[in-house]
């Protein structure tokens, strides 16, 4: 018989001190969202369909849509990618990727393995994707599909021409996937009026919920494509039709994530009550002070302003300076967690929900220039504060 193992409980293994959790996700969570993350309801009877039915509402608001096919999913960002992917492409679907880094390649390899004839746009570093150059694959391509992120986390970019780039695929008859896990809520985003097909989001980023639950909405030009699948999605799991069962008619399709249903629902909840102009504005006026903070202690943004993303600031690292000695360095003295990267020479400060508040930008900008300077890259410290102070209060004057 094998020995039941001796295990150290949480309370040994966390920090007393909780982190300052301000990586590329998961961010901060409220309180009314960690206390409904403790509860177990039924997942099916009168209460949940209550809740589902709350979240289907403000979920219309903050994806800015009409369409009753906004549905969730038990399972990462990256479970929401596939069920938006594998509903509406099947073998030799022809589907433009427009790849900006790391996320964006996986919405590629994901159309790859749902056996899409796939053709990835691949943008310049540090660029944003370009209107002229979709147009022209529209064109000779023909597309049934196109994949895009928002706001591309691993690198800090962030493709503007959404409105654009929206209006052109309706144009070319092609269903646009959106991957706003990062951005939602953040920045505006309006489905219906871009002409966006399927947006996806996950929990633990904009929303300001847990990891684990995520939400994807498709349009009603999407759903068609859905119905008109020549073949059953392979995937029993992601199959939009059936996740109506749940999303639609409060039954069962598999045991829902109550508890991160909950979560969310609280997560929700809270966004509608700050309302979404409110909480972009709170999000570029935290993440434009963090900005300015960062260039006054005499370091680099990775991204020209034309493409920067907001959600996520990217941070160039000097020659020779490793992004693994400022993460560790940061989280051991000062208890903040910051992110590295998949690749480029950048640590990256997340701008999402709970990271925007003003103690946590001091806090944070302050650990920053600390352990700069404790790993031998000088940096001006209190110059780096006072820009934080400055911009803070420009940009508080201007609303
Ligand atoms: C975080 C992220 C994802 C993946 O989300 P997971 O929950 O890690 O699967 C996908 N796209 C973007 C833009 C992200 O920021």
């Amino acid at each position: 018989m094998i020995q039941a193992p001796h295990i150290d409980g949480l309370n040994q293994i966390l920090p007393e001190d909780p982190l300052l959790m301000m990586g590329a996700g998961p961010v901060p969570i409220p309180g009314p969202v960690a206390a409904a993350n403790g509860i177990v309801i039924n997942h099916l009877g009168e209460t949940m369909a209550r809740i589902i039915d709350q979240v289907k509402r403000m979920g219309r608001y903050i994806f800015q849509t009409e369409s009753p096919w906004l549905m969730g999913v038990a399972g990462p960002g990256s479970a929401a990618m596939e069920m938006a992917v594998t509903n509406l492409v099947w073998p030799d679907t022809r589907v433009l990727c427009v790849c900006n880094g790391f996320f964006s390649q996986r919405l590629a390899e994901m159309a790859r393995r749902a056996g899409g004839e796939v053709e990835r746009l691949l943008i310049d570093e540090g660029c944003r994707a370009d209107v002229s150059r979709i147009e022209d694959i529209l064109q000779t391509f023909e597309p049934e599909v196109m994949t895009i992120v928002q706001g591309e986390t691993s690198n800090t970019t962030h493709n503007k021409d959404l409105a654009a780039i929206g209006a052109l695929a309706q144009r070319y008859n092609c269903r646009l996937i959106v991957d706003a896990v990062c951005t939602l809520s953040t920045m505006e985003l309006n489905m219906d009026d871009w002409g966006i097909d399927v947006v996806i989001t996950g929990g633990q980023k904009g929303l300001s919920s847990i990891p684990g639950v995520s939400l994807v909405a498709f349009s009603e030009h999407a759903w068609q494509r859905i119905l008109q699948r020549p073949v059953p999605i392979p995937h029993w799991t992601l199959d939009a039709q059936l996740a109506t069962r749940f999303w639609h008619e409060a039954s069962y399709h598999y045991t829902a994530p109550v508890s991160g249903l909950l979560a969310l629902h609280e997560a929700m909840r809270l966004v509608c009550e700050e309302t979404l102009e409110r909480r972009f504005q709170r999000h570029r006026k935290s993440s434009l002070a963090l900005q300015g903070g960062i260039e006054a202690l005499g370091l680099s943004l990775y991204v020209p302003t034309e493409a920067r993303l907001n959600s996520v600031v990217g941070i160039a690292l000097p020659e020779g300076l490793d992004s693994k000695a400022v993460c560790s360095h940061i989280s051991r003295h000062f208890r903040v967690e910051i992110a590295g990267s998949f690749g480029p020479p950048i640590v990256r400060i997340g701008q999402m929900g709970e990271q925007c508040r003003v103690h946590n930008l001091f806090r944070t900008l302050h650990a920053l220039g600390s352990t700069f300077n404790a790993l031998g890259y000088p940096v001006d410290l209190p110059a780096g504060m006072a820009a934080l102070e400055n911009r803070l209060q420009a940009l508080s004057a201007e609303e």
